[in-house]
């Protein structure tokens, strides 16, 4: 039986399995005509809150700065 001739580190052997498979999320362009970003699949569309050509979230958006100072 074949035996591993050196120790794996402890970091080496943490960092081989926290990165073993590891994949990148896939990603497609937004099902609103009027948006086109990419997203995350079988995610609802971050910036305009679309899914499957429905509205299903609405995206709040941030005021600026200078109007709470007013
Ligand atoms: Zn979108």
């Amino acid at each position: 039986m074949a035996v591993p001739k050196k120790r794996r580190s402890k970091s080496k052997k943490r960092t081989h399995r926290s990165l073993w498979k590891i994949s990148s999320p896939q990603m497609q362009v937004c099902s609103n005509p009027n948006c086109d970003e990419l997203t995350i699949r079988h995610h609802a569309c971050t910036h305009c809150g679309f899914y499957k050509g429905k509205q299903v979230l609405t995206i709040k958006v941030k005021e600026k700065k200078a109007d709470k100072e007013n």
